[in-house]
């Protein structure tokens, strides 16, 4: 029965991470995967989030299935550190959330939502976008992937024009898939003025918001101000979803901590909303999982947790600011091809290069540099030890 079936393409950047570690030379550097790294290269273990863990396993007394929608007290605190003070949004039920299989498992029931309910067909992202979005939304059943102009290659910045226009040009009830903060991969987040614009030109064609949240306080270090984009939104009355990954803040990649936020404008709908989505959940997958949700949870529930929380999130904001900083130093000092002041206007994890995939091989195989085809870093794989390399490597490789 298994005979006819075709092999799929690998997964870019799984793949690359598996090559990596299979590359004995010592001087490999892996850009590739948006996992935050100390300046050691070593993955971060947060400890307030260990501390939180062991509060959760010492109160835990058996492993009874969580409710469908998921745990109250972690979607209630992801939402409110989402969208802020909204307790009475909460109360009346206009906005509530739906605890999910991370960012993914957001984006996937949402999307599934869009399509059976609201008989969406057509979504929209950006030029360039995190590469699982095209799936998800294929997945869930929509029939019509459209894109919207975002990275300028020439000026490597926003192409506002180009993303206004083809907004403007996108059908009534087309979903546009939003990146909240630190756009992956580009790194280039609208103004609060060109937020203001798109809010706008949304409004008027009538299309239907769906941010991506993955990233939340890792744009700027500030959890209020990378949530500026969704809030806004709110403010001005639109009814939208919004994905939560707690994958990136956290360091809880493989714990699969997710929400999915619905803002609703009428309280009739509520009761028909939430009992659909219970109905996605359930033929998904039934139930979500504890551990993730219930660490987050106990963290976002008690404010010392939080404080430390958000001091460690200034931490690693910080050393990717650093890293930022030094890469450009070292590629300008250098006298490297090009302009560098990107690397720097960026936020997040991630930058856009400029690298082309033919940069981005030479590097590879000359100096065991691994970053994805598109020349997207991820800026945390970067530290004291290899920048200097890195960036001699970089300015090597535009010279050939
Ligand atoms: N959206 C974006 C833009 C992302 O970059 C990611 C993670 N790479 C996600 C969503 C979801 O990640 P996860 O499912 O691991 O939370």
């Amino acid at each position: 029965i298994f005979s006819d079936v075709e092999e799929a393409q690998p997964i870019e950047v799984f793949h690359l991470v598996k090559v990596f570690n299979e590359d004995k030379d010592p001087s490999k550097v892996n850009l590739t995967i948006g996992a935050y790294r100390t300046d050691e290269g070593k993955p971060y273990y947060i400890p307030v989030v260990k501390e939180a863990e062991s509060v959760v396993l010492d109160g835990t007394l058996n492993h009874e299935y969580l409710p469908i929608l998921g745990l109250e007290s972690f979607t209630k605190a992801a939402s409110q550190l989402l969208l802020g003070d909204i307790t009475q949004r909460q109360e009346e039920g206009t906005i509530f959330g739906v605890q999910s299989i991370s960012g993914s498992g957001a984006l996937r029931v949402g999307a599934e939502f869009l399509v059976k309910h609201l008989k969406c067909t057509t979504f929209y992202y950006s030029i360039p976008t995190w590469e699982n979005h095209h799936l998800i939304f294929m997945t869930s059943g929509f029939q019509d992937a459209k894109t919207y102009r975002y990275w300028n290659e020439e000026t490597r910045s926003l192409d506002f024009d180009g993303f206004c226009e083809d907004l403007s040009n996108a059908p009534e009830n087309a979903v546009i898939i939003l990146h909240g903060c630190a756009h992956n991969p580009t790194g280039l987040d609208p103004t609060e003025d060109q937020w203001k614009k798109i809010a706008e030109i949304i409004k008027e064609h009538k299309l239907i918001p769906f941010f991506d949240n993955a990233y939340q306080g890792f744009a700027s270090g500030d959890l209020e101000k990378d949530a500026w984009s969704v809030r806004y939104f709110l403010s001005q009355g639109f009814e939208f979803l919004c994905s939560q990954s707690f994958a990136k803040n956290y360091g809880l990649y493989n714990e699969r901590a997710g929400n999915l936020t619905f803002v609703l404008n009428s309280v009739e709908d509520v009761k028909a909303v939430k009992s659909q989505v219970t109905m996605i959940v359930r033929g998904m997958y039934s139930n979500p999982p504890n551990h993730g949700a219930r660490t987050v949870s106990t963290i976002l529930n008690n404010n010392l947790f939080k404080n430390e929380w958000i001091n460690t999130l200034k931490l690693m904001t910080d050393r990717i600011k650093v890293m930022r900083k030094s890469l450009r130093e070292n590629l300008e000092n250098l006298g490297t091809t090009g302009t560098w002041n990107h690397i720097t206007d960026q936020t997040g994890m991630f930058s856009y290069t400029g690298l082309s995939a033919s940069h981005v091989e030479y590097l590879r195989n000359k100096y065991h540099i691994y970053m994805l085809r598109s020349g997207r870093i991820n800026i945390c794989g970067l530290n004291t030890n290899n920048i200097k390399y890195v960036a001699e490597a970089i300015a090597d490789t535009l010279l050939n």
